[in-house]
């Protein structure tokens, strides 16, 4: 496929071209006509001299006009012929049947070419011309006829005077010239400016095009195009692309910091428990000593079952290929599975959890994945409370659809870290979150913000250091069909 440029040049010239040629075209007939009426009025001005000049002894005077010659024949007498040999041009005079004057021109001709000439002149009426080519003279002669009298007796009955056709070979030649020697020299300058002008034009994009080029390498993501004019096309196509390219370093530095955090996250739980099945192996079998350190393995292994499963879950979500089994689902019942659970958590770790409010609210959901979103948000907050603290679950219908609440009196989250706890792999407190009695890696909260998200809901929080936080997550309820509203209280 040719450049822009060279596409641009040659559609200028193309389009040039055809221009020149309709131009050409109308000139060209136009200047034909005018030529054809110019010669035309010429024939008739000569005829019409002629026919003053015969007029003066009367057109049908024959004793003074004509004499009869036993060689010759019937011709006008020599007063006249002088007075008529001065016209220019093919003048011929006839009578009824013969032609008795023949202007110089005429005479001069061939036989065959003054025979021509002389037929066409008997055969044309007033209302039409005749075309007569010259063989001899190589052009073709104009014919028109001013006296066609048809009363009897005159002697003269027509005056047929004739220009040669030149001056129309003349106009086309001129045209000719203009067509084929000045159009391709104009077409030649303005394609040459058309090519300078598209390449300069274009010049900023090819110039862009190494720019981009040089940053696209993947190292380079964190330069930008300079960009000199804003409000032009080309500033707008480089403020576009300077956008793309960073939403690119972002996702890819995103990328990057997603595979270290997986790789670490994975390496650590394997050497651990390389660690315990060396430990297994050189100790007695079946002591203490070997159970212990197998079954540390086994929570290592399922630890990384579990993290391997949360990746697993964000990449298909990513790719858009994890579908939801919708369908209408009680929020109530789901709720109360999810606080006895947090009940059996919060007594193991000194912890009192309650359930103030408990409404009836139907969503359109995926039962699995809403069950697994809550208790992320139950199992974080006990983590995350000291013994002796409280957690409370709500479960409200409001006009913004279902929304069920996760609050309580732990740690508590710095508002500057708030912006990044939805971020995978991200815990405030990396070094001692890792394997210690929370033991996170950080992939919780990211998920549960795809489940909410995927339902068309979000997660808002709302968290004090060291006061406690508090996670609610709506979703879109479905109406209600029988508008009732039933709060129990629990804990
Ligand atoms: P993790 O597996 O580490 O809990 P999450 O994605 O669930 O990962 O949470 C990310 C980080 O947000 C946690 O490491 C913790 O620092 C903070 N966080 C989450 N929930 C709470 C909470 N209820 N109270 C205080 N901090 C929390």
């Amino acid at each position: 496929m040719a450049s822009i440029r060279t596409r641009i040049t040659a559609s200028y010239a193309l389009a040039f071209a055809g221009t020149m040629f309709a131009f050409s075209a109308v000139v060209w007939a136009e200047r034909r006509d005018v030529a054809q009426q110019d010669l035309r009025d010429r024939a008739i001005t000569v005829a019409d001299l002629g026919i003053r000049i015969l007029r003066q002894a009367g057109v049908g005077n024959e004793s003074m006009t004509i004499r009869t010659d036993s060689l010759i024949g019937r011709e006008l007498t020599t007063r006249y012929k002088a007075q008529l040999d001065v016209l220019p041009g093919y003048v011929i005079i006839g009578d009824a049947t013969h032609a008795v004057y023949e202007s110089p021109a005429v005479r001069a001709l061939s036989e065959k070419d003054s025979t021509n000439l002389t037929a066409a002149a008997f055969s044309l009426t007033v209302k039409t011309d005749a075309l007569v080519d010259l063989d001899d003279e190589r052009t073709q002669i104009l014919l028109v006829v001013r006296f066609d009298s048809l009363s009897a007796p005159p002697s003269v009955r027509r005056v047929v005077a004739g220009v040669s056709t030149q001056p129309l070979a003349i106009a086309g030649a001129q045209v000719l010239f203009l067509s084929f020697v000045v159009a391709p020299i104009i077409l030649l300058i303005s394609a040459v400016t058309a090519w300078t002008l598209a390449g300069r034009m274009l010049q900023p994009i090819d110039q862009m095009v190494n720019d981009v080029e040089a940053i696209s390498d993947g190292r380079s993501l964190h330069r930008r195009i300079p960009v000199e004019d804003l409000g032009d096309e080309i500033g707008r196509l480089g403020t576009t692309l300077n956008a793309m390219i960073g939403r690119l370093e972002t996702s890819f530095a995103a990328l990057r910091r997603f595979t270290a955090d997986a790789s670490h996250e994975l390496k650590t739980p394997l050497t651990v428990l390389r660690a315990d099945i060396e430990r297994a192996m050189t100790t007695r079998q079946g002591s203490t000593d070997q159970l212990v350190a197998l079954e540390e393995g086994l929570q290592e292994t399922t630890r990384m079952a579990d993290l391997v499963e949360s990746l697993l879950t964000l990449a298909r979500a990513d790719e858009g290929r994890f579908d939801l089994h919708r369908e209408p689902v009680e929020m109530e019942p789901l709720v109360r599975e999810v606080v006895e659970t947090a009940n059996i958590l919060g007594e193991a770790a000194g912890i009192l959890v309650s359930v103030p409010v408990l409404q009836h609210v139907t969503v359109l959901g995926d039962r699995v994945r809403l069950r697994q979103l809550f208790l992320n948000l139950v199992t974080n907050a006990i983590k995350y409370t000291a013994k002796g603290g409280k957690v409370e679950l709500t479960l409200e219908s409001t006009d913004g659809g279902a929304v069920f609440t996760v609050k309580d009196t732990g740690i508590g989250i710095a508002g500057a870290d708030l912006p990044f706890i939805f971020e995978r792999f991200w815990r405030v407190d990396r070094v001692r979150s890792r394997g210690g009695e929370r033991g996170g890696v950080g992939l919780g909260l990211a998920i549960s913000q795809w489940i909410a998200q995927a339902h068309g809901g979000s997660i808002n929080v709302a968290s004090r250091l060291g006061r406690g936080s508090s996670f609610a997550v709506t979703i879109p309820a479905l109406p209600i069909a029988d508008g009732s509203r039933q709060t129990t209280d629990g804990g």
